[in-house]
């Protein structure tokens, strides 16, 4: 809609979306737990919309000891500013070198990705969703879904992941699958750097590679992403199109890209009366009020809300 020669309205700046709304909800715990319960077991359908909170509910922490235990030499050799806290922040540090890069980040993606086992938390969940059609959107990159066991045709990952790199200018939409190059750069590296040998190089046009993770206009989506991206359109055409009930299940979805997960399931929401939003998520789970009683805000631990909504469903 094109705002030309129209007054702009209070209510149109606001996309039709009324400015009395975000509340956390006062029902007791218990209350909501019992509510969150019966919604998913009314709902036929359950879209599971995943981000960085669930990771750090399922016992995945990379930062404070951890991090200062296992990333010791990088500390040491890059540790005089604000990057070599956590593995997030240490992922923007300015290496110097493409030894450098490679030497921190095949580091990261051993103890994020490959050796990351936090499927515990997932397990349950998959197990509590057992009777439902669900689908998973996650912008987590750990690949913790498929390792809990979920097929990767009921998976979308927006984001990347922690096993493929890429042209680092997209020159082509192919990424490569470098778990075993990362193996070897694990082992060669010294000082925190890797063999020159080892730096990896584009095939198509020569120049450098990167992580194939969303952290630029050069992030590539291969043929896998849109195969990914066409099951979950398939899976929400066809759930919408049912007429029966859908619950968006929205797990640690904060503010980092919260337009990916937290904005689209609240206007899904908004436009459909057969959709209703459980938002599980420690300090954030505010909802919008208009949506009354088809939306949940659980603003507690996710694995203690989880465990406590499955024993409520039992
Ligand atoms: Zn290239």
């Amino acid at each position: 809609m094109s705002f030309c020669n129209k007054r702009i309205t209070f209510e149109n700046f606001l996309s039709g979306i009324p400015s009395r709304d975000y509340i956390f909800q006062k029902a007791p715990y218990e209350d909501q737990i019992y509510q969150a319960a019966k919604m998913i077991q009314e709902a036929e359908y359950v879209l599971v919309g995943i981000g960085a909170g669930m990771s750090v509910a399922a016992c995945a922490i990379y930062g404070g000891d951890w991090f200062k235990e296992n990333f010791a030499d990088f500390c040491a050799k890059y540790g005089n500013g604000s990057y070599m806290q956590d593995m997030y922040s240490a992922g923007f540090y300015p290496y110097p070198s493409e030894e450098a890069y490679w030497g921190y980040w095949s580091k990261q993606c051993m103890k994020a990705g490959i050796e990351a086992n936090h499927t515990m938390l997932y397990k349950t969940l998959l197990s509590m969703l057992g009777s439902k059609e669900i689908f998973c959107l996650s912008t987590n990159v750990d690949g913790q879904l498929e390792k809990a066991g979920l097929t990767a045709d009921k998976i979308f990952c927006t984001q990347g992941d922690y096993f493929h790199i890429q042209c680092a200018k997209g020159c082509h939409q192919n990424r490569y699958d470098a778990r075993e190059l990362f193996r070897q750069m694990d082992a060669a590296r010294v000082d925190c750097l890797i063999p020159s040998t080892m730096v990896p190089k584009c095939p198509v046009c020569g120049g450098r590679m990167n992580m194939n993770l969303r952290i630029d206009q050069y992030f590539v989506q291969d043929a896998e992403w849109y195969i990914a991206e066409k099951h979950f359109e398939d899976f929400l055409s066809e759930a919408i199109s049912s007429g029966r009930k859908i619950c968006l299940l929205e797990l640690g979805v904060g503010f980092n890209t919260p337009t990916i997960i937290r904005f689209p399931f609240e206007k899904l929401t908004r436009e459909n009366k057969q959709i209703s939003l459980l938002r599980v998520n420690l300090n954030e789970a505010v909802v919008p009020e208009h949506l009354g009683a088809r939306a949940i805000g659980i603003n507690v631990d996710i694995k203690q809300s989880i465990e406590d909504i499955c024993r409520a469903m039992k």
